[in-house]
């Protein structure tokens, strides 16, 4: 690092040294081809446990060419927010599919495309939950959930992780007059699954909304791909569900899927849907095509693997002191606790050609440094065998 020339400089600096000592300086690595189990990362092969992409459409040649076809018929760029002049045919028909897709599950259902899934919380909460309101979030929620209920202006509970008996409390005694209870469907750095029935059965007696953000659900989990509202069977008036577009789908963006009077509400209300340029048209239209693929039988088939996949790296992992989480989703969590040595685990694996996110503090609580592995429906049953040698054979060395 260069040398400061201003106080303000040197603050940040000293910071920077701060993080550095903790080990939690994070470094950005370059990926030079499509987004697949197998890519060029700095340069070098490697073998990718890492991605969101669950089903592996990132790259899929059918979502290429949909997306080309978007930009040449509505060009690059939306030119817009979504109330002046950029709503194009393509967001309207990717709304019209994804509410169609869903209205076994939300009644009267209605579909409202954003930009990203971070956005689309943050507009959300702050939508919903006004002065006169209270929060109620689950506390391992991912930043995006946390960060929209600090921006809303109402008053914010924190419920322990799982615990319905703590949060029924908190919703009794709540004086607010509108309540919304904010969760992860599939925790995204443990990758269980939250108890959605009892929470939707909560939520109803106590006259609250429930928002499930199913960032790591949607396209992965439920027979069709309708992620835990077909997983659980959830259905009722008072749930809001949001999907993320840029990891199962395969492509970007995110959707809140309500009834209609919710949505409603956030067009004319949710200021992150409406001080901001609609995202360009050809990604929705893009999208037509992953949700086609996402609920036909070759979704299915996808999932059938993935799960396999999962069942098979489980079987395999047999770890003596590094704890492998219960977990049934795509996302399967290695904790090894200690900041440095979660790193060079994380080193060790990519010497060997495996690309494995190292996660430490403030993304995972203190003391809990994990290596997430995220399978994906384009891996082989081999290259998960692969991995499993290679972590139980560095784990090996290492105690
Ligand atoms: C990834 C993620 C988001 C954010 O979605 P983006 O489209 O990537 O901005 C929101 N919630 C959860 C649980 C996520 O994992």
């Amino acid at each position: 690092m260069s040398s400061a020339s201003s106080p303000l400089l040197e603050g940040l600096q000293q910071k920077l040294h701060e993080l550095d000592a903790q080990h939690l300086i994070r470094q950005r690595r370059i990926v030079s081809t499509p987004h697949a189990p197998s890519m060029t990362v700095d340069g070098r092969a490697m073998l990718a446990f890492c991605s969101n992409d669950y089903l592996g459409l990132a790259a899929d040649p059918r979502i290429i060419e949909a997306l080309q076809q978007g930009a040449a018929i509505y060009g690059a760029g939306s030119g817009a927010s979504h109330l002046i002049s950029g709503h194009s045919a393509a967001h309207a028909a990717l709304e019209d599919k994804l509410a169609q897709f869903l209205s076994p599950f939300v009644p009267s259902v209605r579909a409202l495309y954003f930009s990203t899934g971070y956005m689309a919380n943050l507009a959300l909460i702050s939508a919903l939950a006004g002065k006169d309101a209270e929060i109620f979030s689950e506390a391992l929620n991912h930043a995006s959930l946390i960060d929209g209920a600090r921006l809303a202006r109402a008053k914010l509970s924190v419920y322990p992780h799982r615990d319905l008996q703590a949060l029924d409390e908190q919703l009794t005694q709540s004086r607010a007059k509108d309540k919304l209870v904010i969760t992860d469907a599939v925790f995204s750095m443990d990758g269980d699954i939250a108890p959605l029935r009892e929470l939707v059965a909560l939520c109803e007696r106590h006259g609250a909304w429930l928002l499930v953000d199913d960032a790591h659900g949607f396209g992965v989990i439920g027979d069709d791909g309708r992620g835990v509202l077909e997983h659980l069977a959830l259905s009722s008036p008072q749930l809001i569900y949001m999907g993320t577009l840029g990891k199962a789908a395969g492509v970007a963006g995110a959707f809140v899927a309500a009834h209609e009077t919710v949505i409603e509400w956030l067009v004319q209300r949710a200021r992150g849907y409406i001080y901001t340029t609609a995202a360009p048209p050809a990604v929705a239209h893009a999208l037509l095509t992953s949700i086609d693929i996402i609920g036909s039988e070759e979704g299915r088939q996808r999932r059938a693997h993935l799960k396999h996949l999962i069942a098979r790296l489980r079987e395999r992992l047999n770890l003596k002191h590094w704890q492998l989480l219960p977990s049934d989703t795509a996302i399967q969590p290695v904790i090894i606790a200690d900041n440095a040595a979660t790193i060079a685990t994380g080193q060790a694996l990519m010497a060997q050609g495996f690309w494995v996110g190292a996660i430490r503090p403030p993304t995972v609580p203190a003391g809990t440094a994990r290596l997430r592995i995220t399978l994906s429906a384009a891996h082989s049953t081999e290259q998960v065998d692969q991995l499993a040698a290679a972590l139980l054979s560095i784990e090996a060395t290492t105690r």
